[in-house]
């Protein structure tokens, strides 16, 4: 095994950084080593100034003329294609609207409705939750479908799919574990059984390159507050193979994805294109944040991007397991960087202390139930340096015995 770096080689590997300028575009608090930014992404001065137009500006001085003006109608589109740049989409395939669980709910009603003699829906049962809680919901609206769960029907997603299966949800990047799948394979693999398949990029937009439509995809979701920085509660995206649109039907159908929304008329006429999946009235301020957001990424390679990931990733890995080894702690996530996204876990029994621990001395990542700490690296605004100081830290609460204080094992609302 190779000697572990030390503060001097990390040092110089922050000065060689190509992305190291980026840091100054987003405001961090002093003395905080932000490890969290695939839970919520951080805060942009550009992100401050839309807002602040938005507000001050177009809401306040221009009111109801704003929808035209300053082109509110349009965003959900234009934001749409600015984000489809991104994840390897072409323009009018994309569109931001609503949050990724409702986007889950329209797609997976469009592919059943588009595989009316299927009934099966395949899923991950370690899976993030919402997905299948909508799964859930949707199949309680479609009498005769039924799921089929990786880890619980069968080991393999790959052996779950045949010509019963209908649609195929799946994460990108495993929220938990990091575990990143082959896309362009696995719909292959579903559209040589028949069936259409939904990425979930919650954990993969802005965080690495990701082709929709060289891999041939049908549906992908997304969140875009994560590795995308867009803010709280920022609006979700949806994107649909061209080749589909004449052929989907969503459920969710307000007036937004009507074909004349200001014609006011009676029954509900589908519109053209991507627009067909909105539903009603969407979050302007969100929508102009995110807006920011978005143009930091002009001026970003997402191959320096990965790059950099994997790297960071990398030093994570090897200096835990070179100082924090005795201390309990085991890598959750694949150790081939090619095999995972942009974020690091351990396991560790008392692994809700221990974060807790690591978030009171500024080290902030996250616990997920059971026993997983959990590191998001984001490229954009994390060095080499940083995750030096987070090792330190961790190093100190595992060998002093700091994550024993009895106020780290009350639970908080949101981990
Ligand atoms: C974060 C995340 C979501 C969040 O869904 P919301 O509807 O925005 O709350 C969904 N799926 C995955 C895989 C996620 O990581």
């Amino acid at each position: 095994m190779s000697t572990t770096p030390d503060l001097a080689t990390i040092e110089a590997m922050d000065a060689a950084d190509p992305l190291r300028s980026m840091r100054e575009r987003f405001v961090l608090p002093q003395g905080v080593i932000y490890l969290d930014g695939n839970s919520l992404g951080a805060a942009s001065a550009v992100v401050f100034s839309e807002l602040q137009q938005a507000a001050t500006q177009e809401w306040a001085q221009d009111l109801i003329r704003a929808w035209n003006t300053a082109g509110w109608f349009n965003m959900p589109v234009e934001l749409g294609d600015q984000l489809g740049r991104l994840i390897g989409a072409a323009d009018g395939q994309t569109v931001v609207c609503d949050t990724t669980s409702i986007n889950i709910y329209k797609l997976l009603h469009a592919a059943l409705g588009m595989r009316p003699n299927r009934s099966v829906i395949v899923a991950e049962g370690d899976s993030f939750p919402t997905d299948l809680y909508m799964a859930e919901g949707v199949a309680s609206t479609r009498p005769g479908t039924r799921l089929r769960l990786e880890g619980v029907d069968a080991a393999a997603i790959e052996d779950l799919i045949d010509d019963s299966v209908a649609v195929i949800l799946v994460n990108h990047v495993n929220y938990k574990s990091g575990q990143l799948r082959d896309m362009a394979a696995l719909t292959r693999k579903a559209h040589d059984a028949g069936a259409l398949i939904i990425w979930d990029l919650c954990h993969t937009a802005g965080a690495l390159p990701v082709e929709l439509d060289r891999a041939n995809a049908d549906f992908a979701v997304g969140c875009t507050y994560k590795y995308l920085n867009g803010g709280p509660g920022s609006p979700a995206f949806i994107y649909a193979a061209e080749r589909h649109h004449g052929d989907i039907s969503q459920p969710l159908s307000g007036w937004w994805g009507h074909a004349r929304p200001f014609a006011f008329e009676q029954g509900f006429a589908v519109g053209s294109g991507i627009r067909r999946f909105l539903c009603g009235t969407q979050p302007v301020l969100s929508m102009r944040a995110l807006k920011g957001a978005l143009d930091i990424w002009n001026d970003v390679d997402m191959a320096a991007v990965r790059r950099k990931s994997i790297a960071l990733t990398d030093l994570f890995i090897q200096l835990v397991e070179a100082r924090c080894g005795a201390y309990g702690l085991e890598l959750e996530s694949p150790r081939d960087g090619s095999q995972r996204g942009s974020q690091v876990s351990f396991l560790h029994p008392h692994g809700y202390q221990v974060m807790r621990a690591l978030i009171e001395r500024g080290v902030i990542g996250d616990f997920r139930a059971p026993s997983t700490i959990r590191f998001g690296f984001t490229p954009l605004y994390v060095g080499y340096g940083d995750v030096w100081q987070a090792v330190e830290v961790l190093e100190d609460i595992l060998r002093t015995g700091a994550w024993q204080d009895a106020r780290f094992a009350v639970k908080t609302a949101v981990t």
